[in-house]
């Protein structure tokens, strides 16, 4: 195993980087968040060969602002906590590369896995845990004004509003963890919301409604972004009485919830709920044997409890039965030589 961790394929060291694409891995996980994270970690723990390929490390978590209930931390900055998983992982020495997983296909009795930059990873197994992609709100201004005001991660970027007008949109956890973040920096905090009530959990709804730097402004649709060379206004809409008004900004927070990526999974030929999420059942096992997966990709009640701790369970559990798997399917881990003397052509045979 090679002992060069965090990869990033821009600077891949060329020999590191050959080593991974022509070996055979135990599994290859798809996503470095909670769910892939914890199963890189359970997988190294029963001796199986495996590789994270991630756009990110961290995933969602490593643009959290503070997380309070994951065992172990009584209050954590999320990328904080992100630095922690990768540190976990990489004392088993489990590789990560940063790249884009494009496609997973059937080889024979293994899997390729084909990635943005162009590499093909081999897997006996595949631990899909790509979380979701945050939603955009789709209206005039949003790209433009896309790092010039509007931000996607408070975590990232709270500090660059100290004294500052921000607003937060959407009403869920996201949307309130970001908002009481941001209200350690700015003098001022609006939350737009589309409807009359919150979604996110009553801890944080209490802590919102006695920060006296925040205010809720409800039945309300962003519909414009608006400024010069920087965000300075929103354009806003009330949905009860169809009122346009304009409010100034210096930041625009965008919580509005996130999507599973379809188009990826249906290339894989996963089965899938109908809004896009990977059927799974209680073992993390997918439609196609030997693919696994876990965390917010999942169809898995309740799919309103979007945990870390449920994420990083469920990357366990695939770990389990990647492993169960690979002993039922290639023979002993422990007699690894086994299988690994076996003629590629045996392998690769469908
Ligand atoms: P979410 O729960 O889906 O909430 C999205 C919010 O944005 C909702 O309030 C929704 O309004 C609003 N919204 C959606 N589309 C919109 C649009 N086009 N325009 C305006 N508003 C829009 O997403 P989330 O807050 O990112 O949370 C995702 C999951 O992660 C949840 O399971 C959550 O519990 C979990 N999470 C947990 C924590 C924590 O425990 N500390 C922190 C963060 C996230 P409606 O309410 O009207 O639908």
């Amino acid at each position: 195993m090679s002992g060069a961790f965090k990869i990033s394929v821009a600077k891949m060291d060329f020999g590191v980087a050959e080593e991974l694409t022509r070996k055979v891995h135990d599994v290859v996980i798809v996503g470095g968040g909670p769910a892939g994270m914890s199963a890189a970690i359970y997988a190294a723990r029963y001796g199986l060969d495996a590789v994270i390929i991630t756009e990110e490390v961290g995933g969602q978590v490593g643009k959290a602002g503070w997380v309070e209930n994951y065992l172990g931390y009584t209050r954590i900055m999320g990328p904080g906590l992100a630095k922690k998983f990768e540190e976990h992982v990489k004392s088993y020495n489990v590789p990560i590369v940063i790249d884009s997983v494009v496609d997973v296909k059937r080889y024979g009795e293994l899997f390729k896995v084909y990635t943005l930059n162009g590499d093909e990873y081999t897997g006996r197994t595949v631990i899909i845990s790509v979380g979701t992609k945050r939603r955009k709100l789709n209206v005039p201004g949003e790209d433009a004004y896309s790092g010039r005001g509007v931000s996607y991660c408070a975590a990232c970027d709270a500090p660059l509003f100290k004294g500052k007008v921000v607003a937060v949109v959407g009403g869920g956890d996201s949307a309130a963890q970001s908002a009481l973040l941001l209200a350690e920096y700015a003098n001022k905090v609006y939350i737009i919301h589309r409807r009359n009530q919150l979604r996110a959990q009553k801890h944080y709804q209490d802590l919102l409604l006695r920060n006296p730097k925040i205010e809720i402004i409800w039945n309300t649709v962003v519909k414009e972004l608006r400024g010069d060379r920087l965000l300075r206004k929103v354009v806003l809409q009330r949905v009860d009485t169809n009122e346009v008004f304009e409010m100034p900004v210096d930041g625009l927070f965008v919580e509005i919830g996130a999507e599973p990526p379809v188009d990826l999974f249906k290339r894989i030929g996963l089965d899938l709920s109908q809004d896009g999420y990977i059927r799974v059942n209680h073992l993390m096992e997918t439609s196609i044997p030997g693919i696994y997966a876990a965390g917010d990709c999942v169809d898995l009640a309740p799919r309103d409890f979007r945990q870390i701790v449920v994420a990083a369970a469920q990357g366990a559990l695939a770990a389990y039965s990647a492993y169960n798997y690979i002993i039922k399917k290639f023979g002993l881990i422990r007699g690894k030589d086994a299988y690994e003397a076996r003629p590629k052509s045996e392998l690769y045979e469908s």
